[in-house]
C-alpha cells in the first residue's frame, strides 16, 4: 500500500485525570510479572485513506470504541511489535534499536496490506509514552518497560479487501524478569503442527500467527514442556523457531548456526544483535538450514554443545532438552545452561543497560 508523504505529526498530550495512586503503583511494581500490568497512558494515531496519519495523541489508557464490523475483528488485519525501555547505569532511560522495530513493523504492514508508518513517527510514539510513564519503571532486578506498538484495521465493513481506516497504538507494560528464576534451561516439544508455510505470513509479526500457535503451545504445556518447537511446513524436517523466539546452535569448534530467513521465520532483532556480538567475539556464525535429525545426532555425538532461544521478552533462554512425539527425548550437553549462552546474554544485557560500550550504536538514550 502506498504511503503518502507524511509531514511530521504533532502529538496532543492529554494527561490522565486520575492516574493510579502512587502507593498502589509502587506495590504493583514490586512484582510486575510480564504483560499483566499497564501504565497510565497510551499513544494513538489514526490513518484514513486519502488523509494518511493524523490525530496523534498521548492520552489516558482506556478502552477504544470499535465498530463490531471493524475489519480487524473478522479478517485479522493486525500487526505488532515488542521492545523494551531500559534504565541505564546513570539512571536515564533508553530504547534498544527502536528503528529496527520500526522497519520490521513496516515489513509486517506491507505483508498484511496495511499502511506503513514513517519510522521516525514510530520511534517518537515510543519515546513519548516512555517519557510520560517513566515513573512506572519497576525497581526490580532485570526490570524494564515493555512497549507494545500495534496496528489494527478499524474500518467497519465485511468485504475481503484491505481496510481504509487503521489505528496505530502503543501501550506499555512494566516487566520483571520473563523467567522468574533467571534463565533455567527449557524443554521443547516438537510440534506436528506448523507455524508458517512458504509464501505465508511467517516473517510478519501478526497476531494471526500467534492465534495459530496456541493449540500447539497448549499441547506442549500439557505434556510438561516449556515451549513448542516448529519445523518447516513443506518437509517437516528443518528447524524453524519456537512460538516467539529464534534459535541458535553452538558447536564444539566455535561455530554457531541459526536457521536462515527464507520467509517463514520471524527476523528477530535479538537474533540479529547476537549474531553481531558473536562475530565480534571471533565466532563463525552461519545462517543455515539444520534438521531435527541432525540435531539429535549432533547432541548424541557431543559435537553440539549448547542451544539457546532468543527474543526481546526473555533475551536469551538456554534449551536443555527436546522431545519428539515419535523418537522421544534427547538432551543437549549437560541439559543445563551453557557457557557461551550465558556470555552472549551478559554481553547483550550489559550493552542494553549501558554497562558496556555500544560499538554498534544500538542504544537510543531518552532525554
Ligand atoms: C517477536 C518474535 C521473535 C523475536 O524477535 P525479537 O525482535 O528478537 O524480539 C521471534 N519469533 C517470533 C515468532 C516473534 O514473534
Amino acid at each position: 500500500m502506498a504511503t503518502l508523504a507524511q509531514p511530521s505529526l504533532a502529538f496532543t498530550h492529554l494527561p490522565h485525570p486520575s492516574p493510579v495512586p502512587v502507593d498502589v503503583r509502587k506495590a504493583a511494581l514490586a512484582d510486575p510479572g510480564f504483560g499483566k500490568l499497564f501504565t497510565d497512558h497510551m499513544v494513538s494515531i489514526d490513518w484514513t485513506e486519502g488523509e494518511g496519519w493524523h490525530s496523534a495523541a498521548v492520552g489516558p489508557l482506556q478502552a477504544i470504541p470499535l465498530h463490531p464490523a471493524a475489519a480487524v475483528l473478522h479478517y485479522a488485519q493486525e500487526i505488532f511489535e515488542g521492545l523494551k525501555a531500559y534504565r541505564l547505569e546513570d539512571g536515564s532511560m533508553a530504547l534498544f534499536r527502536p528503528e529496527a522495530n520500526a522497519a520490521r513493523f513496516n515489513e509486517s504492514a506491507k505483508r498484511l496490506a496495511m499502511p506503513e508508518l514513517p519510522e521516525d513517527i514510530f520511534v517518537q510514539a515510543c519515546r513519548e509514552l516512555v517519557a510520560v510513564d517513566k515513573d512506572w519503571f519497576p525497581a526490580v532486578d532485570g526490570g524494564s518497560i515493555y512497549l507494545r506498538p500495534f496496528m489494527i484495521a478499524t474500518e467497519p465493513f465485511l468485504g475481503v479487501r484491505p481496510a481504509k481506516q487503521y489505528k496505530f497504538m502503543v501501550i506499555a507494560s512494566p516487566a520483571g524478569n520473563y523467567f522468574k528464576s533467571g534463565a533455567p534451561a527449557v524443554s521443547l516439544w516438537v510440534s506436528q503442527y506448523t507455524r508458517a508455510a512458504p509464501g505465508g505470513t511467517g516473517a510478519a509479526k501478526c497476531g494471526g500467527n500467534y492465534a495459530a500457535s496456541l493449540v500447539p503451545t497448549a499441547e506442549a504445556f500439557a505434556r510438561g514442556h516449556d515451549q513448542v518447537l516448529f519445523l518447516d511446513a513443506a518437509e517437516h524436517k528443518w528447524v524453524e523457531e519456537l512460538g516467539g523466539m529464534n534459535l541458535y546452535f553452538v558447536f564444539d569448534d566455535g561455530t554457531m548456526v541459526t536457521p536462515p530467513l527464507l520467509g517463514t521465520i520471524l527476523p528477530g532483532i535479538t537474533r540479529d544483535s547476537l549474531m553481531a556480538l558473536a562475530r565480534d567475539e571471533g565466532l563463525t556464525v552461519k545462517e543455515e538450514r539444520y534438521s531435527i535429525d541432525q540435531w539429535r545426532a549432533d547432541a548424541a555425538s557431543g559435537r553440539l554443545v549448547e542451544v539457546f532461544a532468543c527474543g526481546t521478552a526473555a533475551v536469551v533462554t538456554p534449551v536443555g532438552r527436546v522431545t519428539d512425539p515419535v523418537d522421544g527425548e534427547f538432551v543437549i550437553g549437560s541439559g543445563g545452561p551453557g557457557q557461551l549462552t550465558g556470555k552472549l546474554k551478559d554481553r547483550l544485557v550489559s550493552i542494553q543497560r549501558g554497562q558496556a560500550p555500544d560499538p554498534h550504536g544500538w542504544v537510543m538514550r531518552l532525554g
